[in-house]
């Protein structure tokens, strides 16, 4: 057989391995601003149009390069960072491979302008899919900006599977983040399309937390602080109490490079443990410095994950920090014997609202009136789970009158009380049925066939997704206006989200009197929400687009509106008198689709009597 193999052309190997350094724009925009850290550079300006897509630039006024330099950079394997194997061991930069110029310039036009601080004249490079095209003097300030344009225009595939703007735009704010996070005294700014994103000046770590995540973030920090031998830990964690149910934002950054380790972030939770509510994570800056000897960063293309050689001391010792800090700010259990024990209300209860016992009397009860017979209400529902439950929201679109034909489809049939038969004569339009609560969590109730069993949660969480549906869908909310509107801290990256969503919160019945950089005041919610719910259902909802990033039309819509009801039902575990339950079952029978839940789970379950029978044979 004839020899096959071939060497690839240098503009197919400089493709392939491009791959392995830029996925999308964000990872140009690390690799931009780490080499202008790397050039010791206190002022860095980030600029993008079209989130990264048509343009990144990065100007900074570190060293510059000279003229050889900046030509040379662009070649593979070039970097002024390591020259020998054993550099290695001994990083202090955050580039090293000499790849990412040259990957960058393999997929996009590139234009470099460069200066160092004594030279007279500048350097201008544009280079396009590896080639240089131009090359000249330029009169130019010390330091180096280098333009992106164009990203993949040489490889449609892949700049087709670029995920939307609002997506790209928030993979480059989290490498900004991570960067800006981990160099406090250098300034950053970034603009977007010409307006403004961040202004960081230079400053300290706290300082650059609350710049960066907004000012309420401030008194939500605890410090933590220890330095042994094999490792320092400094840093903050945020307050177990401002805990949130994302892991937006948790950052780990050893000798200043930001990284991923699920095993130190296990250091934390459990330090965290027993101070967090189920479902929530704990919130950390925390940076870690290390021997390089110690570590190897060189595992990863992308370098956000490290190996450190003892592994196990650095979790013990994490963990130790965090739970002391934690300790000495009071946060977690200590034995005080000066506090106020009724004010270490466990953290289940603590968030509850207070209710007075209520007695159950019913007025109408006459023990000497002739008994009737019962009542039977007629309230059913077409009883099968919807399997296309997608279509949800279409149901609502030019819907005025949607209760009408509610009735139709009869399956089930309540029995009304049967001991005080006439107790719910006078009551018309409700529905009365005996219920009762099992676990603080399902509704039961007898009906002609047997017994229903109701999802509390779930239940309301249909009742609550029809009514935001219909009321977004038809733009009819009624809002309940708070007398004292609501101010409630974002970081401006959730404000963005919020933003984005802020027309179709109006129409559910949220008024916003005030939508600024980092806050919103709220002066109405709807009707179905309780005031003090009204932060934790825009956190929530705010963590569930970015999970699933939808993009605008029905299916935001409905997102919106699940998440929503999710979070403002009511839970398991929540005991409910009499008439809430008849409440939430009469209202649970009015919906279009009463047998199963938003996320299609189902909400209610019979036991036939039949079967009961066979059980008793
Ligand atoms: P690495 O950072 O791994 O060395 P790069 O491809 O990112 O590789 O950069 C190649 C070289 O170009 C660097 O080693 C550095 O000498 C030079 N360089 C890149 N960006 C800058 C900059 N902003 N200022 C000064 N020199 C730079
Ligand atoms: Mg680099």
């Amino acid at each position: 057989m004839a020899d096959i193999i071939q060497l690839l052309p240098d503009h197919v190997a400089n493709q392939i391995a491009a791959g392995e350094v830029v996925q999308r724009p964000a990872s140009v925009v690390k690799e931009l601003l780490e080499n202008a850290i790397d050039a010791g550079a206190t002022q860095i300006t980030l600029l993008i149009k079209d989130a990264g897509k048509t343009l990144i630039q990065v100007t900074d006024n570190g060293m510059g390069m000279s003229t050889t330099d900046a030509r040379l950079s662009f070649e593979r394997h070039a970097t002024s960072k390591i020259k020998i194997a054993e550099d290695l061991f001994n990083l202090h930069t955050k580039g090293f491979r000499g790849e990412a110029l040259a990957s960058i310039a393999a997929i996009a036009h590139v234009e470099l302008k460069t200066k160092t601080h004594d030279a007279e004249i500048g350097t201008k490079i544009c280079v396009e899919g590896s080639k240089v095209i131009e090359q000249e003097p330029a009169v130019v300030p010390s330091g180096t900006t280098i333009a992106v344009k164009n990203l993949f225009y040489n490889i449609p595939a892949r700049r087709n599977f670029l995920k939307s703007n609002p997506v790209e735009t928030r993979h480059i704010i989290d490498e900004f983040h991570r960067v800006a996070l981990a160099h406090p005294q250098v300034a950053f700014t970034m603009s977007h399309n010409g307006a403004s994103v961040f202004n960081l000046p230079e400053s300290n770590l706290r300082q650059r937390i609350v710049n960066i995540f907004g000012n309420k973030t401030n008194e939500k920090l605890v410090p933590v602080e220890e330095e042994t031998d094999i490792l320092k830990i400094e840093g903050f964690v945020i307050k177990p109490d401002y805990a949130k149910k994302s892991r937006g934002e948790q950052f780990f950054f050893v000798n200043d490079r930001f990284i991923k380790s699920a095993y130190l972030n296990h250091a934390i939770v459990s330090a965290f443990e027993g101070l967090l509510k189920g479902g929530f994570h704990p919130g950390y800056f925390l940076f870690l410095t290390v021997d390089p000897k110690t570590i190897d960063i060189n595992i990863h293309p992308t370098k956000t994950e490290i190996k450190f050689d003892d592994e196990h001391s650095m979790y013990a010792m994490l963990r130790s920090t965090v739970k002391h800090s934690l300790g000495q700010f009071s946060i977690a259990p200590v034995l005080d014997f000066n506090r106020e024990s009724s004010l270490d209300t466990p953290y289940n209860y603590s968030k509850k609202k207070i209710t007075a016992p209520t007695i159950e009397v019913d007025r109408t009860f006459n023990p000497f009136k002739e008994e009737s017979k019962p009542k039977q209400a007629n309230i059913s529902f077409p009883y099968k789970r919807e399997k296309n439950a997608a279509s949800w929201e279409s149901l609502y679109v030019g819907l005025e009158d949607d209760t009408a034909n509610a009735n139709d489809n009869q399956h089930i049939t309540f029995e009304s009380e049967q001991i005080t038969g006439k107790l719910f004569e006078d009551d018309s339009t409700e529905v009365r049925q005996v219920t009762f609560q099992l676990q603080n969590k399902y509704i039961v109730s007898p009906i002609k066939s047997g017994m229903m069993v109701i999802h509390q949660h779930l239940a309301h969480q249909r009742i609550l997704y029809e009514e935001l549906l219909k009321n977004i869908t038809l733009q009819q909310a009624v809002s309940q206006q708070l007398l004292f509107p609501l101010q409630l801290h974002f970081s401006k990256l959730d404000m963005e989200v919020l933003k984005k969503v802020q027309e179709q919160l109006e129409h559910t019945g949220f008024v916003f009197s005030a939508f600024e950089e980092d806050f919103v005041n709220v002066s109405g919610i709807p009707v179905a929400l309780i005031e003090s719910q009204a932060s934790q259902v825009l956190e929530q909802l705010i963590t569930d687009i970015d999970n699933e990033v939808p993009d605008a039309g029905f299916s935001q819509n409905d997102l919106l509106v699940k998440s929503m009801a999710k979070s403002m039902a009511i839970k398991s575990g929540t005991r409910l008198n009499k008439e809430e339950r008849e409440h939430l079952v009469n209202q649970l029978f009015l919906c279009k689709e009463p047998s199963v839940s938003p996320s299609n789970k189902p909400v209610i379950v019979t036991l036939d009597a039949n079967d009961m029978d066979k059980k008793f044979m």
